[in-house]
């Protein structure tokens, strides 16, 4: 779909390729040449008392194969090596790629009722009246409901507390391509007071929680041994590399030190599409963490196996609330040229890319952790960084950061030295 020399090329150049190959506009183009595509009327919709907008990097993973299909993946982060980490798996992950599936689209709203005499009788009568109530909550979003989604299910679950018993009643919701925080908040809403009189109890807070369970995406890969040796220049054969990365896996999924971090990498590659596409991070964020201990301990979120033939396999599930309508993927403009660039076909489609792109970058930490170890990945852009720190400017920026990756000492006070002697 790409050149072979893409990532060689200057921004613009790369611009030039994206542009043809997902068909953008004119008007899309621009978008990414200008370097800031916010303007003040828009960024000052969004939230309150805006002074300026803040630019971070936007660039494209490449390499991609899920289902069968290509997809080039637009990534916003500050981070230097994801990009490159998503696309190196990626390319180790072909001819097969990755194999993506998804859940309907469920997401679950909570109310809370507190001061109920009788909490059986109140989950008898919440069951008698499911039907009205679905009724009630989906007549706040006909628009949801004419897309196909709307209210599934309602259940109830007992909350012993320090402050007594409360029922908390979960609904149900298919939120089609929305995210749907404020479509299930809003039913939520609707439906308190009918509770209240059935249950003789009140309602507190309603709103929906990001523990998604029911709206999760899985990607599998298989990373063939002899790929893995050859990313070691075969100084490690593909039994090693499989077998370093299984031990690598497994304090993983033992040590929740090792999982936090394990999980942060994951969320490197997920946050970076997710900001891409104008979606709500913080809820992804707060989705993964949580389905990472759902059964009782933290761990990994993904797992990792040896194949009959002796390869590696890899797998991730979670929860993937993100929407291709709703929240500011319509109302930022770039927003809306990445959700092309990647050409979903429904909210789904974007949470099966998370997936394999979280399972991407998982598999891209895990190898150099078990094999060459993080940081040579990191030196080149990461000197840069440290280039900048010292002070370095210009041509300055890339002579020192060559020059401390060469000698393998990157840190502030070498840069500052290579910087001094050359003034
Ligand atoms: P929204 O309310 O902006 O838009 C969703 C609406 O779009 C739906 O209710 C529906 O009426 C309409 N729609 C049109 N076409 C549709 C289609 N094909 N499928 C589904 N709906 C369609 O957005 P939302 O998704 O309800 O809420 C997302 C926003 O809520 C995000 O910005 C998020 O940051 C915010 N939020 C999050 C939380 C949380 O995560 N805890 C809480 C509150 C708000």
């Amino acid at each position: 779909m790409l050149s072979k020399e893409f990532k060689t090329k200057s921004p613009s150049q790369r611009l030039d390729e994206i542009a043809a190959a997902c068909h953008l506009t004119a008007d899309e183009k621009a978008l990414f040449a200008q370097y800031g595509s916010l303007d003040e009327p828009t960024a000052n919709r969004m939230i309150e008392n805006v002074l300026s907008t803040y630019a971070l990097p936007l660039g494209i993973a490449t390499n991609f194969k899920i289902n069968g299909r290509e997809r080039l993946i637009p990534m916003m982060l500050e981070e230097p090596s994801v990009v490159a980490g998503a696309s190196f798996a990626a390319k180790l992950a072909q001819p097969g790629g990755f194999t993506a599936t998804s859940t309907e689209p469920i997401m679950i709203g909570q109310i809370q009722m507190v001061g109920i005499q009788d909490v059986q009788k109140a989950q008898a009568a919440i069951a008698a009246q499911k039907y009205a109530l679905t009724e009630k909550a989906n007549a706040k979003d006909p628009m949801l409901v004419s897309r196909g989604g709307g209210v599934t299910d309602i259940q109830t679950r007992v909350l012993e507390t320090g402050r007594g018993v409360m029922l908390i009643v979960h609904l149900h919701v298919n939120c089609q391509d929305a995210m749907g925080a404020n479509a299930v908040n809003t039913m939520c809403e609707a439906i308190s007071s009918d509770l209240e009189v059935l249950t003789g109890g009140s309602a507190r807070l309603r709103i929906l929680t990001n523990l998604a369970i029911h709206r999760t995406a899985t990607a599998t890969a298989i990373w063939a041994k002899e790929a893995l040796a050859e990313s070691t220049k075969n100084t490690l054969t593909g039994d090693q590399v499989v077998d370093a990365m299984l031990d690598a896996y497994e304090f993983a999924k033992n040590d929740p030190f090792r999982a936090c971090t394990n999980n942060k990498g994951i969320m490197n590659g997920i946050d970076a599409v997710v900001i891409a596409t104008g979606n709500d991070w913080r809820a992804m964020e707060a989705g993964a963490h949580a389905f990472a201990v759902k059964d009782g301990k933290y761990t990994s979120l993904t797992t990792y196996s040896k194949t009959k033939e002796g390869h590696l396999k890899g797998e991730i599930t979670l929860p993937v609330a993100v929407g291709l309508v709703g929240g500011a993927t319509r109302t930022h403009p770039l927003a809306k040229v990445c959700l092309k660039i990647m050409d979903l076909k429904s909210a789904r489609d974007l949470g099966e890319v998370l997936a394999a792109v979280g399972l991407a970058q998982n598999f891209a930490a895990m190898r150099a952790l078990s094999t060459e170890g993080i940081s040579r990945g990191h030196m080149k852009l990461h000197a840069k960084n440290i280039a900048v720190l010292a002070g370095a400017q210009g041509d300055e920026i890339d002579r020192i950061a060559a020059q401390m990756a060469a000698e393998k000492n990157v840190n502030a006070a070498r840069a500052k030295e290579l910087l001094e002697k050359k003034a």
